[in-house]
């Protein structure tokens, strides 16, 4: 259910609906079109399928388009994905070439009708060969930690990259040396989503009965596709240290993602490091269940997501959102999101996970303090409201720097 531009006045107050209303105006009749790499799995998927409707609210014609590829595909771009997130992974000059054959097909199939086209990501981003054809103001918005990225990977993407007209990039320490403009914008969440809604303390309640959970025992969750990065594996190590001090459960949900063929392989993993604990539940959502994962953190006591790399995490807004101690790893975008001792804790280790997470299961105050700030925190930087204000600025900004350099040029000649 998608909730129109006016519902959000209760929760962001007039004059941010107001402020919106009046830059879209400015930008009114432009058509924004979207292209990434799946539908439906992982933050990307989740931020467009929220902002799209509230785009075409305001008036500006939003469209929405996936890539194709195959396994192998999507394996390739899983690799570089993990290098340029610093990772050590193998790559060879045929996944270049893989990459570039399924992106000739897209260009094929794939039309680039917007005035703005706004490319997600590393997957779609071969896509700007169509710059020259189509026109259109064309972004990349890198939604990775690229601060270390693997040379040669970056190498290949970048040249893609300086195609582009503007990039747009989660926070400053993602910045790279490139010859566009380099917005930093940080993604966001719908307060008002079936995610992330308020939900009666019974339907929370029978989602975790549904599962085994038992709502009267501490529970620690982490939210997160079956991903080496996000440290499952850390988690449960940190669960297990938790446990020699108080009598708690864990969940670790996930569900795939199209375009991360790693998932299953990461699961099994989990599962066989979860063995034996009839307190560790590692579930496997279906895609679109938005209503469950918002009740099982609802109904927890402590939220992790101790990823060992993080573009931003959204799983942190949402539990935040709700009021939870969320613990994170000290990485990318959970930086921005968790201001230590504050909004959340941040941690370096499992042992460092455990600790807080046996701080928090003793102090219900401390709970309930850290909560409230991480919403008030939300409430004023990470709410969808914000980052469609980001983007019609984005749109302004890159429509006037274009008419300046046809001035600059025009009065050269
Ligand atoms: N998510 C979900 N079901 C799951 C696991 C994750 O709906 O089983 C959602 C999660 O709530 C969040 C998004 O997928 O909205 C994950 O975004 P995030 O930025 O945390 O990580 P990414 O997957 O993009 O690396």
């Amino acid at each position: 259910m998608s909730a129109s531009l006016e519902d959000y006045r209760r929760v962001v107050g007039s004059s941010s609906i107001d402020e919106l209303v009046l830059l879209a105006d400015r930008v009114r009749h432009r058509r924004l079109q979207h292209i990434n790499s799946t539908s439906v799995g992982g933050g990307v998927a989740e931020l467009l399928a929220r902002m799209v409707p509230l785009f075409r609210d305001l008036g500006i014609e939003t469209t929405w388009d996936v890539i194709k590829g195959d396994q192998a595909f999507f394996e390739v771009t899983k690799a570089f994905h993990n290098a340029l997130h610093g990772g050590k992974v193998t790559i060879t000059e045929d996944m270049f070439d893989v990459y570039r054959q399924t992106t000739s097909m897209n260009l094929g199939d794939m039309g680039a009708s917007g005035d703005f086209i706004v490319v997600h990501d590393l997957q779609p981003a071969g896509l700007i060969a169509k710059k020259e054809n189509s026109g259109g103001h064309w972004l990349w918005r890198c939604h990775i930690d690229v601060s270390t990225p693997d040379p040669t990977v970056w190498g290949f993407l970048k040249r893609y990259v300086d195609l582009y007209d503007a990039s747009v990039f989660s926070m400053p320490e993602f910045a790279q040396k490139l010859s566009i403009p380099q917005f930093m914008v940080t993604p966001s969440i719908d307060p008002l989503a079936d995610k992330n809604r308020d939900l009666p303390a019974s339907q929370v309640t029978a989602v975790l009965e549904r599962h085994g959970v038992d709502p009267e025992r501490p529970i620690i969750t982490q939210i997160s596709r079956y991903d080496r990065l996000k440290d499952p594996i850390g988690v449960i190590r940190a669960y297990r240290l938790v446990r020699r001090r108080y009598d708690c459960q864990l969940i670790l949900a996930g569900s795939g993602a199209s375009d991360d063929p790693e998932g299953e392989q990461v699961l099994q993993e989990v599962r066989e490091a979860a063995q034996g604990d009839p307190d560790i539940h590692v579930l496997l959502l279906p895609p679109f269940a938005d209503l469950e994962v918002n009740a099982l953190v609802r109904g927890s006591t402590i939220v992790m997501q101790k990823s060992l790399k993080e573009g931003f995490g959204l799983t942190v807004t949402e539990a935040l959102w709700k009021r939870k101690p969320v613990i994170g790893g000290a990485v990318g975008g959970i930086k921005l999101q968790i201001l230590n001792g504050v909004t959340g804790f941040l941690v370096h280790s499992a042992e460092g996970a455990a600790n807080r997470a046996v701080e928090l299961l003793g102090d219900k105050q401390l709970r309930e303090s850290i909560g409230a700030n991480g919403h008030q925190h939300v409430r004023e930087n990470f709410l969808t409201t914000r980052s469609i204000r980001d983007y019609l600025l984005m749109m302004l900004a890159t429509e006037h720097r274009e008419k300046d350099i046809t001035l600059l040029t025009e009065s050269r000649k």
